[in-house]
């Protein structure tokens, strides 16, 4: 049930309706939808709705429309973002705007084979590992599964490489035996409508991975989540596995449209197994993408070292390097649909062993971004740091360095490049200014722009348009096509949707991201108006140097960084920018930018900006620091770091 306040509803009034409902036997839990701020009133209750109505503050009492509450949209808006694991390896999250890969084999067959699997998926990055221990076959006659013995070699794999670990049970008096040797308990399909396990593994608390039933419907699914809320679980994942259908070609048919159907009617966090879905090696990774494509959280994904041997499954299971390519795949395509793949520290890494800042992210008071709220660099600054991190708004590119300088920032994040407009020289101006800082890491967003205004506008009435120049540049043939607007350009895109919001203008629009317009109530007129949608803005974490080292920032890397940066100048002789390259192409270092600029100050004179893959053993890289140290002048090291992707 949803009980709609009224707009002007006062603090005492508000309190009481909670009593009220409270006294009555319901649980709250409190919404802003819109401009409306709502009160969901769940459980079994029981309440006179005309006498609520009459209440105080309350404009209308309404029954969700759903047969699921807890796990409904209706309910809450705001996406759920689980958390798995974080007692004795890293916490992983699932949900928002990240990609998390689950990997393993079908069955955990002995303690070598399933170290080896969780080795070669997490190089690949994967930041959980499946595996069964407990596996429920067709026939009695296929291997079972190691049962209890199978799970402590899971355990210990996984927390030998810093994974959380997810595995099926398959029967409500096995929970307490397994809930201490699992981060993750996976209901199975063939299980999804066992009630007593359902309401069984709800109770203890534990995150849940709740697969599709093979012949189940979205609200069967959704009802049998709804067990689990009930129950007492919060962070449950929803997995699509395919589901039967007439077809014989594949295993079971994945139903990708249930994809976004089930995150319109769910807050919950989707994922999706191809693996089951399809049943054929060389089917599950295209299956894979398209799940990513269709608005998936993440993947659960079989992987063997050596599926031909693998005692269940092993037709569908993909051998490691599919998993890799996989897993670069994925990395490539997760920037278009506004997402980044998740990467979890390995522990014990000898990167993370040169910085006092281990974890930045964990230990972080703020995260300096500059404009307003909604704005790019706020995005992107939540693709790095998460989405509860402390922000602080500052008015310019400059100030981000500033507040992290003088320490009322831990770290910055700010934009580098465009890929239509190129770089952003005053960036890379204050990174000379500012040594004491350094890269700790990349993102790559999407930049998707949209024509927002006020709620009561209409396309045909607005008169002005306002944005940053890069705004009004990337959507030159949507501004041609409407020539009587007259431009006002501002400092930053969120800050153009601000001005809209403050003043409450209805005949101007504003150029910006979708977030800002949800971050100043207003409306989306149209999305997507940028001539070119293959538009990304590379921006970069920034922090403080310890010592003359450059912090790590493990969020950014599941292992060591990839990626330097560089900018020196030559002197004014024949070749001299060539012998500098040849220090970096001698030891087989691969150039992935090389931009030259004008040095300020200095007419005719030029500084480059290099930006290098690292080479797999450090010490060629010390080496190649030291020689161009000698030969290039003004030599800078601006840091070393985990390239997007
Ligand atoms: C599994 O994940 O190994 C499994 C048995 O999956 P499902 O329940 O989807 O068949
Ligand atoms: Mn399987």
């Amino acid at each position: 049930m949803i009980v709609v306040l009224s707009k002007t509803v006062s603090a005492h009034d508000k309190e009481m309706v909670r009593i009220y409902l409270k006294d009555r036997g319901f649980t709250i839990r409190e919404q802003v939808f819109g401009a409306e701020e709502i009160i969901g009133a769940l459980g079994k209750g029981v309440v006179d709705t005309r006498e609520l109505g009459l209440l105080p503050g309350v404009e209308r009492v309404a029954a969700t429309s759903k047969p699921y509450e807890l796990a409904s949209r209706e309910t809450q808006s705001e996406d759920t973002i689980i958390t798995v694991g974080g007692a004795s390896v890293s916490p992983v999250k699932i949900g928002g705007s990240r990609i998390t890969v689950i990997a393993g084999p079908c069955a955990v067959e002995s303690r070598e084979q399933i170290r080896e699997t969780a080795e070669r998926v997490r190089e690949s990055g994967a930041v959980i590992l499946r595996g069964g221990a407990y596996k429920p076959r067709t026939s009695p006659y296929a291997f079972q599964g190691l049962g209890l013995k199978g799970l402590e070699f899971l355990k210990e794999a996984g927390e030998a490489l810093n994974m959380p670990i997810v595995t099926e049970v398959v029967s409500p008096e096995l929970v307490e035996s397994m809930k201490d040797l699992t981060d993750m308990f996976q209901i199975g399909a063939r299980n999804m409508q066992n009630f007593e396990l359902l309401k069984k593994v709800g109770s203890v608390g534990r995150p849940v991975l709740l697969k599709r039933g093979a012949a189940n419907t979205i609200e069967e699914w959704l009802m049998a989540a709804e067990y689990l809320l009930a129950s007492g679980a919060r962070d449950v994942a929803l997995c699509e596995r395919g589901i039967r259908t007439f077809e014989t070609y594949t295993r079971n048919t994945l139903d990708i449209s249930a994809i976004p159907v089930v995150k319109g009617l769910s807050h919950l966090p989707v994922l999706v197994d191809p693996s089951h879905a399809v049943g054929i090696r060389a089917k599950v990774s295209p299956a894979a993408l398209a799940a990513i494509a269709a608005g998936a959280d993440g993947l659960t994904v079989e992987v063997h070292p050596r599926p031909d041997a693998a005692l269940s499954d092993g037709p569908q299971s993909l051998y490691p390097e599919q998993f890799e390519k996989l897993m670069r795949d994925i990395e490539a395509l997760a920037p278009v649909v506004g997402k980044e793949l998740l990467r979890t520290p390995l522990r014990n890494h000898p990167a993370f062993a040169i910085s006092s800042i281990q974890d930045i992210r964990e230990k972080t008071e703020k995260i300096a971004f500059c404009g307003e709220s909604g704005a790019f660099a706020e995005q992107a600054l939540v693709r790095v740091f998460g989405e509860d991190a402390p922000r602080l708004q500052v008015p310019s590119f400059q100030a981000v360095f500033d507040a992290v300088l003088d320490g009322s920032a831990d770290a910055g994040v700010t934009p580098v490049e465009n890929s239509l407009a190129g770089s952003v020289h005053e960036n890379y101006d204050l990174f000379l200014r500012y040594p004491d800082i350094a890269i700790v890491g990349e993102v790559k967003l999407r930049i998707t722009h949209c024509l927002i205004a006020d709620e009561r506008a209409d396309i045909d009435n607005i008169a002005i348009v306002r944005s940053h120049p890069q705004g009004f540049a990337q959507c030159q043939d949507f501004l041609a096509k409407h020539p009587q607007w007259r431009l006002e350009t501002f400092n930053n895109t969120a800050e153009a949707a601000a001005s809209i919001a403050r003043e409450g203008a209805f005949k101007v629009g504003a150029i910006a991201g979708a977030a800002a317009a949800k971050a100043f109530g207003l409306k989306v007129l149209k999305e997507g108006i940028e001539t070119n949608p293959l538009n990304y803005t590379r921006f970069v974490a920034l922090a403080r140097k310890v010592g003359d080292k450059a912090p790590i920032l493990p969020s950014l890397g599941s292992g060591a960084p990839n990626k330097a940066s560089l900018v020196f100048s030559v002197s004014d002789e024949p070749g001299a920018l060539f012998s500098c390259l040849q220090i970096l192409s001698g030891r087989g270092i691969n150039l992935s930018k090389l931009e030259s600029r004008p040095i300020q100050g200095q007419p005719w004179q030029y500084l480059f900006y290099v930006d290098v893959s690292l080479p797999k053993d450090p010490g060629v890289f010390d080496a190649v620091v030291e020689e161009l140290k000698a030969k290039a002048r003004d030599f800078r090291f601006l840091g070393t770091y985990r390239a997007a992707g």
